[in-house]
């Protein structure tokens, strides 16, 4: 008994090693301005982006494959962070991309549910739960509302639902575009909310 404890404490220190040193041999380092971009954004991994989260954002940018605006939960600070990070000229925060609106989360239909696991792999933030020809379901707290999961549903058994206050998430509304024009002239708000509303003022 005491003989195959020994082996297998043996067995453990050698395979422990081993795997310490693959991972100090083998680590693969990751884009040094895709980490300092990714700290900046907000984790959201929304999607409004058009990228599937907030890592894959940051990357194209560090690449210099798309525009430093995309970010709409970021607001202009953060636009304004990455192009600082990046040298890339700073933009107004492109609207067209998403329109502001209220936060949704994803329902499954687990009756008509067959178990393709399409919505698993779209979704980016590992919010879906299920298995091959199983019902699958969403865990509520982790469902960012990117949408991402419903186009893909080959039974169109994923809607999108408003998300419920709760005492947890009710938030004041924002003033509005105007509103915030009178309190920002007055020096009443923080710059922070003043770039967030005029920047999401729809044009006439
Ligand atoms: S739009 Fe959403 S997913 Fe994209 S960077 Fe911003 S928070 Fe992240
Ligand atoms: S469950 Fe759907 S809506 Fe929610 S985060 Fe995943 S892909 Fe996005
Ligand atoms: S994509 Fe639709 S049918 Fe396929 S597993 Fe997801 S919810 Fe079920």
């Amino acid at each position: 008994m005491l003989v195959a404890i020994l082996i297998f404490v043996g067995l453990a220190l050698v395979f422990g090693l081993l795997l310490g040193y693959a991972a100090i041999r083998f680590k693969v380092e990751g884009n040094p301005v895709a980490e300092q971009i990714d700290k900046i954004l907000p984790q959201t991994q929304c999607g409004q982006c058009t990228f599937p989260g907030c890592k894959p954002y940051a990357e194209a940018l560090a690449k210099g494959e798309t525009e430093v605006n995309l970010c709409i939960p970021g607001g202009n600070d953060v636009m304004l962070l990455i192009s600082e990070i990046t040298g890339l000229e700073p933009k107004a925060l492109d609207e067209s991309v998403a329109e502001p609106k209220p936060k949704e989360t994803a329902f499954i239909d687990e009756n008509v549910c067959i178990g393709c696991v399409l919505c698993i792999k779209a979704c980016p933030v590992d919010a879906i739960i299920g298995a091959t020809k199983l019902m699958h379901t969403v865990i509520q707290s982790e469902c960012t509302g990117c949408d991402k999961c419903a186009p893909v549903c080959p039974v169109d058994c994923i809607d999108m639902r408003p998300e419920k206050v709760s005492l947890q998430n009710w938030q004041w509304p924002e003033p509005t575009p105007l509103a915030t024009q009178y309190l920002s002239s007055n020096n009443l708000l923080s710059d922070n909310v003043v770039n967030k509303n005029l920047t999401t003022e729809k044009q006439p």
